[in-house]
């Protein structure tokens, strides 16, 4: 299921990631670079995003579409190893290069 529809921006360009299904997994891609072969590949797979907001918030986290949509404000991308989770009423989980911030 695509839980992260038009949260995901690119810093890059300022464009939404777009949601891509490989073999039953969802990642996401530039749209820019997906549609008009401009920007940047960087791939974020789902799963990624959801451990890190398990890590914040427990096991227990509901990974549902509607609680996705409501507790993550955005995910701003630079690339797949830099990048910032904003969260509703939280601090944003960082994932940088020499540091993470769950
Ligand atoms: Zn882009």
């Amino acid at each position: 299921m695509i839980l992260f529809s038009r949260k995901i921006k690119c810093l890059n360009c300022g464009k939404n990631y777009k949601a891509k299904r490989e073999r039953g997994k969802i990642s996401y891609v530039c749209g820019n670079y997906d549609n008009y072969g401009k920007c940047k590949r960087e791939v974020i797979k789902q799963q990624f995003l959801i451990d890190l907001l398990q890590r914040r918030y427990g096991e227990d986290f509901e990974i549902s579409k509607d609680n996705i949509q409501e507790i993550v404000e955005s995910v701003e991308i630079k690339n797949k190893d830099t990048f910032t989770i904003n969260l509703q009423n939280d601090t944003p989980i960082i994932f940088g290069d020499n540091f993470i911030q769950y």
